[in-house]
């Protein structure tokens, strides 16, 4: 099924079918599932429902064109990377409104991560040539020690909705220029936006099976995915939930994986901040993408002597945002991806408040529709408050306090999560002492926007491992094979 109503400059980069050893396929069954607009439910399309054997195929595909992409040379894999990310930025507002259509998000902010996800792939082009090995000094000058790096083979890439480009990109573009090749299960909800960046890849001239795209049943194709002997590396981003139970299922091939799970990131405003910048800072945080983000600031833990100050600057900023459908212009804050999510996000609320927080700011569903929640700010908000202890993936700020820096410390590290922290402080020791303390594996200073494809990102505990963008980037898509040369003196 076709749909016309994304007055899009390219039609051919909507596609519905899988994408399997270069064709778009229909699943073996011809069934379909809808995609819908979360703005107001229409429906966008219908697109290809697969299960276990599209998949076993795909990673078939993967598997068969994994020799002849491992032997190109890294300037090759480069130049093809390079023609896809040109491709990207040529069709950026086209991808942008797909991207909107389906997830959300206001259209700025989808245009914003077009180019956030197709940096991962310029990085990676260029990081596909400074792949290097070593030599190691030997016991006996009769041997000679080499190290060389290795592409792990087929990676499976299961990604989330929350940024359906950028998530994929971030993952494909490491393992294509280490000379991985890859199967790829885009969320439910979002296929559209990966399915088009296949398009772009295809014309790019990246080789048949080096990509491949299957959608619909997660559990089933997931299964198998995880379960193949071939699939050498799963690289997964979603919940926490989700990312343990692919772990154990892992566990049967003993597959490398990357885990980028949820987050419950505090951002700490102490009495010496820049207020300004501090709020600057909460905004972008929390409030892009509905809040839908894992490194999204969670909890606001603010220090006593300011949290007047800092609650009233954030209440009028909050205040100042439009709510509304993402492809209407002056919109801040979109939908939420569906009702289910926007009732838990309410659900939260309703929690705190029961529990003595006060709503500062929104703290309702939007008479927009039932995806749209008001972005909020709750004040007086305590530890054992649900909106506290999960990751509440949606618009809402809750503001707690704290008096002494070993307070903030210690309420910052109260979770199993350790993917983002943010500090604001003008102190240089302060910033030391308490980045030290922090068990993140980010941490912003003074800064709330963090994510770029020449850094690394990732979490610690209960958030995952494995790092995404930047050098070390790489190494998850590499192995290491060791040579031990001996005989050189005989
Ligand atoms: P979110 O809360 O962001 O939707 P999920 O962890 O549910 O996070 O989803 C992230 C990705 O994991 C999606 O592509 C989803 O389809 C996929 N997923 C969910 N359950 C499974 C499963 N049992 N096997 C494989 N993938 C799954």
């Amino acid at each position: 099924m076709r749909e016309t109503g994304f007055n899009l400059n390219d039609p051919e980069l909507l596609r519905t079918a899988a994408f399997i050893d270069g064709s778009w396929v229909p699943a073996d069954d011809g069934a379909s599932y809808l995609v819908t607009d979360p703005a107001c439910g229409r429906t966008l399309a219908g697109v290809a429902n697969c299960g276990a054997n599209e998949t076993l195929r795909a990673i078939d595909a993967a598997s068969a064109a994994l020799l002849g992409w491992r032997n190109t040379s890294a300037k090759e894999r480069a130049n093809s990377l390079r023609r896809w990310f040109e491709l990207i930025n040529a069709s950026c507002e086209d991808l942008a409104r797909l991207l909107t259509a389906e997830q959300g998000k206001p259209l700025a902010e989808a245009r914003g991560e077009i180019t956030y996800g197709a940096s991962y792939i310029e990085w990676f082009a260029e990081e596909s040539k400074r792949i290097y090995g070593d030599t190691i000094q030997p016991g006996s000058n009769n041997q000679r020690l080499i190290v060389l790096k290795e592409p792990v083979g087929v990676v499976a890439c299961i990604t989330p909705w929350n940024f359906p480009n950028a998530m994929l990109t971030r993952k494909i573009a490491p393992a294509l220029a280490a000379g991985c090749t890859v199967v790829c299960k885009p969320a439910e909800a979002t296929p559209l936006s990966a399915f088009a960046l296949a398009e772009l890849a295809q014309r790019a001239g990246i080789p048949r099976g080096v990509i491949n795209m299957v959608t619909g049943d997660p559990a089933k194709i997931g299964g198998v995915l995880t379960r193949h002997a071939q699939v050498r590396k799963l690289s997964f981003t979603g919940s926490t939930r989700v990312g343990k139970q692919l772990l154990a299922d892992c566990a049967g091939t003993v597959k490398r994986t990357s885990m980028e799970l949820g987050g419950n990131a505090p951002f700490v405003v102490f009495e010496d901040a820049d207020i300004d910048a501090a709020v600057a800072g909460a905004l972008a945080s929390k409030f892009r993408n509905a809040g839908q983000t894992c490194v999204c600031a969670n909890r606001f833990l603010v220090q006593d002597s300011i949290y007047e100050r800092f609650t009233s600057a954030l209440v009028a900023a909050v205040n100042a945002m439009t709510l509304g459908r993402g492809d209407e212009a002056g919109v801040d804050i979109g939908p939420m991806i569906n009702a289910d999510a926007a009732d838990k996000v309410i659900g939260l609320i309703n929690h705190a408040r029961t529990l003595g927080a006060r709503v500062a700011a929104g703290g309702r569903r939007s008479k927009l529709g039932s995806t749209f929640v008001e972005p909020t700010v709750l004040t007086e908000v305590t530890s054992e408050m649900r909106v506290c202890r999960e990751e509440i993936f949606g618009p809402v700020a809750p503001l707690q306090r704290f008096t002494t820096e070993g307070d903030a410390i210690a309420l910052a590290n109260d979770t199993r999560a350790g993917l983002a922290a943010y500090v604001y402080t003008r102190d240089m020791g302060r910033i030391w002492r308490v980045s030290d303390a922090m068990e993140y594996g980010i941490v912003g200073v003074n800064e709330g926007t963090i994510s770029n494809e020449m850094a690394p990102f990732g979490g610690i505990k209960e958030s995952g491992h494995g790092r995404e963008g930047s050098r070390y980037g790489m190494d998850d898509y590499l192995e290491i094979k060791y040579l031990c040369m001996g005989g050189i003196e005989s």
